[in-house]
This record gives structure tokens, sequence and C-alpha cells, in this order.
């Protein structure tokens, strides 16, 4: 039995991965410590192959047990979240992947990194590939979470080519689905509660901004394959078919819950990254991977999880 330490396993994907993991016959030794991850999205977890560590991830971590995957989830993903405590995302960027990275070595596991579509920034090349560079203002709001990620990749990168150690990057684009916190601030998120609520929903800018949206179980089959793989270069993971406006995933959701909602325009956050969509062809030839699950079949999903009956097309 293959044991897999998950890092940030309490929160939004890394409990999918841990439940993905334990269906998979994985040990999991989840890691968090509660900032944004809780309890409630690992409570049905109650095998004997199941353990909860509550631990920052900015300390040391260490393990008396044999490990052969090392998942690097812990960080604070969402906007509202990272700008609230921004030393404490460049500090779990920094210290907790150094951390995670020394837990890999030192046992000798195959270590992956969720790393972020936000490297690229405000890109100025669309859709973006792994070759693209990024187009990122360091000391801007958004910079917080930006550079600890691609700092994160420049350590993993390192530990790789100069420590031997066996080392994956998924570059995470927009993942949506059951498990995302009310109050994380994500757009998807918003709208699916606002319209639920009978709320207006509130489009940041004139909604023309795009992002693409991947289903969770998508991604997280992703983020497994990749981690069985040898590649060792940034595999990008998430949807290019369903790149959409703010506006228009708006629209969608008001459609798919059937909400009389209307919606509402708000100022755009500094740094609003204008385009998003991730370029799969590295992911399509390394590991076969592309997403299944379509943007409304998604929402759907996510809403029965709610309770609720989405209204189908
Ligand atoms: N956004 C919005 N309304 C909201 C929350 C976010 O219009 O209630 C916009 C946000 O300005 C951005 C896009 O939706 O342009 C995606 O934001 P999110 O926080 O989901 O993730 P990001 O891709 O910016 O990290």
């Amino acid at each position: 039995m293959p044991t897999s330490v998950v890092t940030g396993g309490a929160g939004f994907l890394g409990s999918h991965l841990c439940d993905h993991l334990l269906e998979d016959g994985h040990r999991v030794i989840c890691v968090d410590n509660l900032e944004t991850g809780s309890l409630e999205n690992i409570a049905h977890l109650r095998s004997d192959a199941f353990v909860f560590l509550n631990h920052d991830v900015t300390e040391p971590i260490r393990l008396d047990e044999d490990v052969d995957f090392v998942f690097h989830l812990a960080a604070l993903a969402s906007p509202v979240d990272y700008m609230r405590m921004p030393l404490a995302s460049l500090k779990v960027g920094s210290y907790g992947t150094h951390h995670a990275l020394g837990l890999a070595k030192w046992k000798r596991a195959r270590f992956l990194i969720s790393s972020t579509s936000e490297v690229y920034g405000d890109p100025q090349v669309h859709p973006q590939p792994e070759t693209y560079w990024g187009n990122v203002n360091p000391i801007g709001p958004r910079g917080v979470y930006d550079e600890a990620k691609r700092y994160a990749e420049a350590l993993t990168m390192t530990y790789h080519h100069q420590q031997g150690v066996d080392t994956a990057i998924a570059r995470i684009f927009n993942t949506y689905g059951p498990r995302m916190r009310r109050n994380d601030g994500r757009a998807s998120v918003n709208f699916i509660h606002q319209a639920l609520e009978g709320k207006p929903l509130t489009v940041y800018g004139d909604g023309s901004q795009t992002r693409s949206l991947c289903y969770v179980d998508d991604l997280i089959r992703g983020l497994h394959l990749l981690a069985t793989s040898d590649e060792h270069l940034p595999v990008n993971l998430g949807n290019p078919d369903h790149e959409v406006t703010m506006l228009e995933l708006a629209q969608t959701v008001i459609k798919v819950t059937g909400s009389t909602s209307e919606i509402v325009f708000e100022a755009l956050p500094t740094d609003d990254p204008q385009v998003r969509r991730p370029d799969i062809t590295r992911a399509r030839q390394v590991l076969g991977w592309q997403p299944e699950v379509d943007l409304e079949e998604g929402l759907a999903r996510w809403l029965s999880t709610l309770g609720r009956e989405p209204v189908r097309s």
C-alpha cells in the first residue's frame, strides 16, 4: 500500500485528492493547519488508512513512517484569502514548500506541487503554454501569491536538478466544485451562493475578463496521472474548452440554478488578469489527460451536492 502525504489535505482540492488516493488504495496522511481548510471536508474519511495531522507546513514536517508521494497543495489559493493574509501566503509558498521538499528528499518520495496559472500573471500570450514566462507584478496585491508560487517552482526544480528529488509541477487553472468554501471569495462560489440566496451576482469590472473553468474531478484525475508519470517539467491542468467571460459565467449560473437574481457590477480588483486559458497540449501528450465534464454539467453536479435541483438545458 503506497503512502501519500497531502499538505492542504483538508482544503477544497486537497480533500478531493485524499478521497481519490484512498479509493486508489493509498494510505493517506493529511497535513493541514485548518486556516482555510476544514474538518468538515474530511469528516467522512474514517478509514484506518487515513490520518489527519493538524500542522502548519511553514514548520518542518517530521514523520516516522515511509512515504511514497508528497502532494504539496497547502496554499492560500483564493485572492480574498491571500490578500487578507499576505505574509502567510509568502511563507507557505517559500518555507512551506521548502519543508515539503525536505520531507520528499528525506523519504525518497515523488513530490508534486500544486502551482498555478497565476505564474502567468496578466498574460500577454493567449492561451498560455508552459513555455510562457508570464507577466507578473511582483509588488502588486497578487504578488504575494504569484511570486510565492514562482519561487516554489524555482525551489522545486532546484531540488530536482541539484538534490535529485523526483519532482512534478502542476500549473492548476481555475477549478470549481463541491467543498469550495462559502466565503472563499472566488467567482464561481460567490455566484452559486448569491444565485441560490436570491441576491445580486457581483460581477467585477465590466465582466469581460475571462477564466477557463475545470470541474474538480477532472483536475484530481490529472494530478494523480502527473504524480504517477515521470514528468519533471511544469504541466498545465485546466479546461481550455470553457473559457468564459465572468458575465457569461454569472448568466450560466443564473440559468443552471433557475435563479431570479440580477447581475450588478462592482469595481475590478487591481492587476486582475484580463484573460486566462490553458494550452493543455503537454498534458494530452505526456499524461493522455483532458477534461471531460463541461461547465453546465459541472455546475449541475455541484448544485446537487448542495441539495438543489439543477435546471438542465
Ligand atoms: N470575480 C467577479 N465576482 C466575484 C468574484 C470574482 O467578477 O464575486 C472576478 C474576478 O475579478 C476575476 C474573476 O472573477 O476577474 C475570477 O476571480 P476568482 O477570484 O475566481 O479567481 P482568479 O482567477 O482571479 O484567481
